[in-house]
């Protein structure tokens, strides 16, 4: 089987460090195309994926574009679409991963009369995309011969949105539990490069956006013991630099200056959720699926999330995490605080974690899945 998978993005987001894990097992019969240069084309020769940047021009829609700008950006996709029909003829299969990706995938599909996949990684609600967006992924994924959902709650979404429930199937992540191995040593050493290694360390994991919710978090710090701090791992790559002002303006407001710091975008994620004490997820709208739960269990650190969208298909509260109500401070310091108070019950609860997740989303597990669905 031979794949051409497309990505609009440059950079690496959740669903490109996903699309690394699907195209590997296929890097001697696939290319991925992008619509952008940038680090993810890096990561993907790192990772020996043959990787070509399939245009210059950046594609103007944004998620919440209007049908003009809408139908004005699919006439400048002409020569990309050309570009990626002649591509496609080597090919078996357009596995698009992204929503640009998958409007250019399908027109190359009915030209070049290659099978189209589409990976979901979005929960096409009316808080995420407009309705024009919505349309258009709609109108688009319901002529691919598959389409796979990354969670339940990305799946209801789009059955909700007009999808066509047949075409669906739910693929969670994968990862491999060997790289989430640390030795304590460099543990050890990780936290005292940081200069927290007395600290209870809260670790944050995500691209800095308003939803992804970093300033929740910050205000439950401030409600905290002075020995916790806050580590916020990752950078506005998307351009949300108001957001990022937003950030330190509210630490200066709360005299937190010593105790949160930020690291920006980070290869070592393994070693620094291992580092940390507690991991938090405090995205304010549904996530989609939310790696990043995943990889704090998989580091044998506890996790608690924002309960909302594929995070609740992720932790089971007080058996391999812990949840709580989306944009709500106070019951985040109080798990902090708990789990200061009770290390015992929270680390048998990581171990649970560890154990389940090192199962459940074992990527050659995940990798087997896919391949039997794209037979
Ligand atoms: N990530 C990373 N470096 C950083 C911050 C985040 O590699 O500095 C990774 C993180 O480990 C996770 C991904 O980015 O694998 C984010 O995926 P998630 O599903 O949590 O959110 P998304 O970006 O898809 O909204």
């Amino acid at each position: 089987m031979k794949i051409l998978f497309l990505d609009q993005s440059g950079k690496p987001g959740g669903a490109e460090l996903c699309l690394i894990d699907i195209a590997k097992p296929y890097q001697n019969n696939c290319l991925v195309g992008l619509f952008n240069g940038g680090s993810f084309k890096d990561l993907l020769e790192k990772n020996q994926i043959p990787v070509q940047v399939l245009t210059n021009k950046a594609i103007q829609v944004k998620k919440e574009s209007s049908l003009t700008q809408g139908i004005a950006s699919i006439t400048q996709l002409a020569p990309l679409i050309t570009k990626v029909v002649k591509i496609a003829r080597n090919y078996d299969l357009i596995y698009a991963n992204t929503q640009k990706a998958l409007v250019v995938g399908a027109i190359a599909s009915f030209f070049s009369r290659r099978l189209l996949v589409f990976h979901l990684h979005d929960i096409l609600s009316p808080e995420h995309f407009s309705q024009t967006n919505r349309r258009i992924a709609v109108y688009c994924a319901n002529r691919a011969s598959l389409v796979i959902a990354n969670s339940q709650a990305s799946k209801k979404a789009f059955i909700e949105a007009g999808g066509k429930a047949d075409k669906v199937e739910i693929v969670y992540n994968g990862f491999d539990p060997q790289t989430y191995i640390n030795k304590e040593s460099e543990i050890k050493q990780i936290r005292q490069q940081l200069e927290l290694d007395d600290k209870f360390i809260v670790g944050h994991f995500s691209r800095l956006a308003p939803w992804k919710g970093q300033h929740i978090l910050i205000e439950a710090l401030a409600k905290c013991p002075p020995d916790v701090a806050v580590i916020l791992v990752g950078d506005a790559l998307f351009g949300e630099q108001d957001y990022v002002k937003q950030l330190h303006q509210q630490i200066d407001a709360l005299q937190l200056q010593n105790r949160v710091k930020f690291l920006g975008f980070r290869h070592d994620i393994p070693l620094l959720m291992a580092a940390c004490n507690l991991v938090a997820h405090t995205s304010t709208s549904p996530e989609p699926f939310g790696r990043v739960i995943v990889e704090a269990m998989l580091s044998g650190t506890p996790v608690v999330a924002a309960a909302s969208g594929g995070a609740v298909e992720l932790v089971e509260p007080g058996i391999n995490g812990f949840l709580t109500t989306p944009g709500n401070p106070q019951e985040l310091t109080e798990v902090i605080n708990s789990c200061i108070q009770d290390k015992q019950k929270t680390a048998a609860i990581a171990q649970t974690a560890r154990n389940s997740a090192s199962q459940r989303f074992h990527v050659v597990n995940i990798n087997q899945q896919i391949a039997q669905l794209l037979t």
